[in-house]
This record gives structure tokens, C-alpha cells and sequence, in this order.
């Protein structure tokens, strides 16, 4: 770098000499030329030394020079060293942040910069990839507003939790782009924080999963339609079983075992083939909702009733409690049997002998809270995050319950969603596990749609 304050430092240092000359001047010339008074002289008696006043005055303002020339020059190169210190971490900041906006610009996931009211201002070439537009026209939206209008709502949730500061991620919507083909996005909102108050504007990026999206609707639909298939052959085998189990031929006792098992077996699999099924059916739309008026409670009471024989061989503890208004209910009574079903059996089933589980409604105008807790295995901190997704057991439940596929909670989850609900779980290992379920109760006549 140039440095003219270092060339400047000799210069000024030299000027500090000044008060030594001024005063070397007025008082030295007399000396010089020999007229000193002798009512001059001082005896310097410490050092027995004797000289004029000019003398002593000159010595003085020459060391008075030197001392201000040595704090001047210290100044100077101070300040010489911080301005080059400055220089160089001002050249590391703009090395780095270069390297970050290009890294940024290049990366093959869009990301956009937005302001705190989520307008765009810096969005990167793979965002606007993405989107079929330039930077320019990108930056002519907030980025709630390149959604699709049927995710409308789950856009201005994740807007609405951006300007108060909170994250939002892996929310899956299609949005549109310029020439109007849908994409399916997954996105990450993450605003930056000012300390305890509001965001200050943050990054947004967003997966293109469209093809991620059409391999699972595949997969759905083979699922869905492999189950169809399996259904029939299992439901004759279920009705030859129990012919045979039932029937006047004489079984020998072993012959007995064994019909039984293969009808147990039997028995599973149609249980399982029907979660296959309204598994794909929730996740491809295709559920037909039917808003009806109808008392959750007595569906408690009828799961109860299915599952007397485990509550009795465990010596189950079970505590019911109802709030509120249950006759005036309103909305679909198979996804709610569904996750009504699903959370009591789960209690049931991983809860160990002689504990308790507890079922409590609570019914206001606006929804029906739900709420199952169970004193039971809980589950494992570090694997609650993927307690939703489909077929995933934990590690304890696999040791400890044999039956199981993984099923149950990601149905609940897609039910309870198509419902507009919310669904939750607060659990400690070893010590049990509370979910709740928050279900709006659909007003009257409200119809039949598919989710
Ligand atoms: P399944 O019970 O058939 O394994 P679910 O989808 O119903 O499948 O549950 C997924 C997993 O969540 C279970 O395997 C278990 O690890 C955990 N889980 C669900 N409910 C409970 C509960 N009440 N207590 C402890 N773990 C539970």
C-alpha cells in the first residue's frame, strides 16, 4: 500500500525543532556575539559549573524540541501502524466476503437474501434458475409471494414466523415460475436475530424436489395399488380361516394352533394393508373428508373396548377425563377414529405392566384438544425428530415391542394435517410420553372434500 504517512513522518518530526531554534535564537544571538551580562551567570552548583541564562535557556528549548519531537514521531508511527493494520483486515473482510457472495452466487441451491419484510435483494443464479427470472425481476417480490395461491396459508405462516424472527424449515409447497410450469420446493427460512428483538431480514433457500416429488407419488401409488391387490386374496383368507376355526370338522389340537396362527397372521397383514392404504390415499389427496357431527368420546370408549385384553394382561391403570361440550362436534369421523386409534394403542403398547394411561378431551366451540400420556418406555431424545416419519421405529420400541411397522404416527400426522390440525409429543425416556392433538371442529355443513 502507499504510505504517505509514513513519508511525512521525518518532516514533521523536523519541525519540532522549531521551538528549539526560536529559543536558540532570541536568547543564543546575545551569547553568540558576546553580550551576555555577566547578572546572567548561575552557578550550577551541584556540578560546579557556571553559565549564562541564555545558555541554560537555549539547552532547555533544545531538549523541550527533542522531547516533543520523540512524542510526535511515537504518534505518528502509531498511527502509520494502525492505519496499515487497518488496511489489511479491511483487504482480508473484502477477500472473504467475495468469496462468500461467490460461493453464495454459485452454489446449485437457490437461496435468496431478503430484507425484514421478506423482499428479495440479493437473489443467487440457481434461485434464479429456479424461478425462470433475472436477479432484477426476482427482486421485484417478497419471497412469500412466489407460492402457488392453493399454499397461500402455508406461505404467510412461514412469512409471519420470519418478521417475529423464527425459523422455518423444510416446509414443502410448489411455487410458480415466470412461464408458469409449478415446482415443488422445499424451504428453509432462517432470519437473522437481533438480540431479543425482532428479525432483520435473513436467507431463504429452496430445494427443487419436483422430481424427488414425482418419484414419490409413484412409489404411492404402487404401494396404493399393490394393497388394493393384496386386499381381496387376505380378506378370503381371513373368511376360509375362520370357516375352518368355526366349522364342524373335527381339528386335531395341533391342526387348531395352527389354523390359529395363520388366521393371527392373516389378521396382521390385513391390518397392515390397511395402513398401506390410507397411508398413499392421505398423501396422494385422495381421501375423501366427510364433515359429519358425531361424539369422539364414545370412539375412545370403542378403542378401549378393542384393546380390553392388553389393558387387562399389562394391569393397566386407565384414567379418562372429558371437558367441555362433546355434542356439538363436527368433522371427520374416520381420520378421527384413525388418530384417535393410533395414539391409544401406541399408550397401550408401550406402556409396562401395572402403569397408567391417561386420555383426556377437551372440547371448546373453536376445536377439540386431545391429549395421551403414557408412563411407558418414552422416546429417545436424540430420534424424536424423525418420530413422524413413515415407517420409523425407535431403538427402544424395537427391542422391547416386536409388533410394529412404523406406520401409525405418520398416519396421524397426515390425518391430523388434513383436518387443519396440529399434532405434538413431549416425551421422556423411561419415564413416558404425552401426545396432543388439536382438531378444529368444522362447522355445520361444511361438506365433503378430498384432503
Ligand atoms: P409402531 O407403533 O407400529 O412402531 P407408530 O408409527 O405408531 O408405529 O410409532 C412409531 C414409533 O414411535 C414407535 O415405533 C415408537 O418408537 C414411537 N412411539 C410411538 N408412540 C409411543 C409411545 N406412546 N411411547 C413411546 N414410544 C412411542
Amino acid at each position: 500500500m502507499s504510505d504517505p504517512g509514513k513519508s511525512s513522518i521525518p518532516f514533521i518530526s523536523l519541525i519540532t525543532l522549531f521551538p528549539a531554534l526560536l529559543l536558540g535564537t532570541i536568547f543564543g544571538i546575545p551569547h553568540l556575539i558576546g553580550e551576555g551580562s555577566a547578572e546572567d551567570l548561575i552557578t550550577l552548583s551541584g556540578i560546579g559549573v557556571t553559565v549564562t541564562v541564555t545558555d541554560l535557556l537555549f539547552v532547555i528549548g533544545l531538549l523541550l524540541s527533542a522531547s516533543i519531537m520523540a512524542v510526535v514521531y511515537y504518534v505518528l508511527v502509531s498511527k502509520y501502524k494502525v492505519a496499515v493494520l487497518a488496511d489489511s483486515k479491511t483487504e482480508e473482510l473484502l477477500k472473504s466476503r467475495d468469496f462468500f457472495l461467490r460461493l453464495f452466487d454459485d452454489s446449485p441451491v437457490p437461496y435468496l437474501m431478503v430484507a425484514k419484510d421478506g423482499e428479495i435483494v440479493l437473489p443467487n443464479k440457481a434461485s434464479q434458475r429456479l424461478f425462470q427470472m433475472t436477479a432484477e425481476e426476482l427482486m421485484q417480490y417478497k419471497f412469500h409471494e412466489l407460492h402457488d395461491d392453493a399454499y397461500f396459508a402455508q406461505s404467510r405462516t412461514i412469512y409471519d414466523k420470519f418478521v417475529r424472527g423464527v425459523a422455518s424449515s423444510d416446509v414443502e409447497f410448489e411455487v410458480v415460475r415466470k412461464d408458469g410450469v409449478r415446482r415443488w420446493v422445499r424451504l428453509s427460512a432462517l432470519p437473522y436475530r437481533k438480540q431479543g428483538g425482532k428479525g432483520k431480514g435473513g436467507t431463504i433457500s429452496l430445494l427443487d424436489i419436483t422430481e424427488q416429488k414425482a418419484i414419490d407419488k409413484v412409489k404411492t401409488e404402487f404401494v396404493s395399488l399393490a394393497s388394493h391387490q393384496l386386499r381381496t386374496p387376505l380378506s378370503a383368507m381371513k373368511w376360509y380361516g375362520e370357516m375352518v376355526l368355526q366349522g364342524k370338522e373335527p381339528l386335531s389340537e395341533k391342526q387348531r394352533r395352527y389354523v390359529q396362527k395363520i388366521y393371527k397372521g392373516n389378521q396382521r397383514m390385513i391390518e397392515l394393508v390397511d395402513l398401506l392404504l390410507s397411508a398413499s390415499r392421505l398423501e396422494m389427496g385422495s381421501f375423501h373428508i366427510e364433515i359429519t357431527s358425531f361424539d369422539p368420546i364414545l370412539i375412545v370408549k370403542d378403542i378401549f373396548e378393542e384393546v380390553t385384553k392388553s389393558i387387562k394382561d399389562k394391569r393397566l391403570h386407565i384414567i379418562e377425563n372429558y371437558e367441555g361440550d362433546h355434542t356439538n362436534f363436527f368433522s371427520d369421523k374416520k381420520l378421527v377414529h384413525m388418530i384417535l386409534q393410533n395414539l391409544i394403542t401406541n399408550a397401550v403398547k408401550y406402556t409396562n405392566d401395572d402403569g397408567t394411561v391417561r386420555v383426556s378431551l377437551t372440547f371448546s366451540p373453536d376445536d377439540l384438544h386431545v391429549e395421551v400420556e403414557d408412563n411407558g418406555l418414552g422416546i429417545p431424545p436424540e430420534q424424536q425428530d424423525k418420530i413422524f416419519s413413515k415407517m420409523f421405529r425407535a431403538d427402544n420400541a424395537r427391542l422391547k415391542v416386536a409388533d410394529g411397522n412404523g406406520l401409525g404416527l405418520y398416519i396421524i400426522k397426515e390425518a391430523v394435517e388434513s383436518l387443519g390440525g396440529e399434532v405434538g409429543f413431549t416425551s421422556e425416556l423411561n419415564r413416558g410420553t404425552i401426545f396432543t392433538v388439536t382438531i378444529p371442529n368444522a362447522t355445520e355443513g361444511s361438506g365433503t372434500k378430498s384432503n
